[in-house]
């Protein structure tokens, strides 16, 4: 049987390649792959399959959250009697950990399909998720495949958060649905992956990480938060001795394809072993800012070579709002006009989240280049003033970020996810009104729940 090339061209767009070209040039598509970009249209053959008009869009490389929590995605508007945190920890108790438990296997799939289209509208084709839901961890990261994959049709690398916090037999729980859904994803064909998810240090003994340690395959990695609150760092000296980073390296986990969330009370020797074991970690600004939990530190975090990426843990999927945030925090906290330049806030999401995406799926992204996966966002963006590649960080973020982003089309693999603004494989308005429903029931079962 002969193999047929699906081949599509994006012509007329303003293409930025991601790196240092921004040209009007014609995108070639070859199955799920770009085969070319070209300043000038082909001459010779005419181009097979569909020819699609991009004149007033801009072309950039899919992005990639690096951190996030799709099951948050029902929590919008949700408000909790009595909710008055004094801390992160109390944060946790009073809304997150009540929500989780009161996940059940609807109410997931219908957070993953709201967290997968919000994400596909913002021009984000690949998602590194943290999966929490208690209630039903068996099966729970199929559930999340099944949305965000399979039916939206983006790329995801899930984990399920283990945690000691809700008794020993869901410890396992989580510990299984890791392993399971590790091997799963070693016949993916690169539409999924997984990392072995862990909530963070606090609510994990030795007991659990020695465990994760034993069971977890030599290269997988593992996806947790770290001392995203001052709590983090005090209880691992309080209960173990040594700080976190300290801890997490005893049971051999810190590895090139693990992610390390927040990181932002770790000391000047934590930071440098975190850049000695090539470990990623992920900014999360808004996030960070929105829980008054502290600053991550990103110029002592790049100068010392350490691979940070940036997410938006759920808050959200604009990754280019979160991106001008994260200017906007270095530049307060330093009271320093110069400091989150474009040069580090390009390093985040447009070189180091791809190059974390890499070492989950194993092949390279990031480009609009020949030979990088056909994972390809069109927005509807006229620009008012002359846009080359010295420009384009400043049209993204002062321009797309800060107006409003209007993704028409999106490609993952050479498939078409959104055209013309519109969903190819669900109904958008049929999936809101049955999230509703299940938000409604997830809100009522949350306030019944308590606290515990
Ligand atoms: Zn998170």
């Amino acid at each position: 049987m002969t193999k047929t090339a699906v081949t599509r061209t994006i012509e007329n767009a303003i293409v930025w390649d991601g790196a240092d070209r921004v040209a009007r040039a014609t995108i070639t598509i070859d199955e799920d792959r770009i085969a070319d970009v070209a300043e000038s249209p082909a001459t010779g053959r005419r181009p097979r399959g569909e020819q699609i008009d991009a004149t007033g869009k801009l072309a950039i490389p899919g992005l990639i959250n690096a951190h996030t929590h799709a099951y948050s995605a029902l929590a919008r508007g949700m408000a909790i009697p009595g909710f008055a945190p004094r801390s992160f920890t109390q944060i946790l108790e009073q809304f997150w950990w009540r929500l989780d438990k009161a996940l059940d296997p609807a109410s997931v799939r219908a957070s993953g399909l709201v967290a997968a289209m919000d994400a596909a509208r913002c021009g984000v084709t690949t998602i590194l998720d943290h999966h929490a839901s208690p209630s039903c961890i068996p099966g729970s990261l199929d559930v999340l495949r099944e949305a965000v994959c399979d039916t939206v049709g983006l790329r995801a690398a899930l984990a399920y958060e283990v945690t000691d916090r809700d008794g020993r037999e869901r410890t396992h729980q989580g510990i299984e649905e890791n392993v399971r859904f590790l091997a799963s994803a070693r016949t993916s064909a690169g539409r999924f992956a997984a990392h072995f998810g862990l909530h963070a240090a606090f609510t994990l003994s030795d007991e659990t990480l020695a465990l994760v340690a034993a069971r977890i395959p030599t290269d997988a990695g593992v996806h947790i938060h770290v001392a995203e609150g001052p709590e983090d760092e005090a209880l691992s000296m309080e209960r173990h001795g040594v700080r976190i980073i300290e801890r997490l390296d005893r049971f051999g986990l810190l590895r090139p394809s693990s992610i390390l969330a927040h990181v932002l009370h770790l000391d000047d020797g934590e930071k440098d072993r975190v850049a000695e074991r090539h470990v990623a970690v992920v900014h999360n600004p808004r996030s960070n800012m929105n829980n008054a939990v502290g600053t991550f530190d990103l110029h002592g975090t790049l100068r010392r070579g350490t691979l940070a990426g940036l997410g938006t843990d759920g808050l959200g999927s604009n990754l280019l709002t979160e991106l001008f945030t994260a200017g906007l925090l270095q530049k307060h906290a330093h009271q320093d006009p110069l400091a989150g330049g474009f040069s580090d806030l390009h390093r985040l999401l447009f070189v180091n989240n791809p190059e974390i995406a890499e070492r989950a799926f194993g092949f390279r992204f990031g480009r609009l280049a020949p030979g990088y996966p056909a994972d390809i966002a069109l927005i509807d963006y006229e620009p008012p003033t002359p846009i080359d590649s010295d420009t384009i960080l400043g049209h993204l973020l002062f321009g797309v970020a800060v107006h409003a982003l209007r993704v028409s089309d999106l490609f993952v693999a050479g498939q078409p996810v959104l055209r013309r603004s519109t969903f190819i494989h669900v109904d958008e308005a049929a999936e809101l009104a049955h999230a509703r429903e299940q938000a409604a029931l997830l809100w009522t079962r949350t306030r019944e729940g308590g606290a515990s």
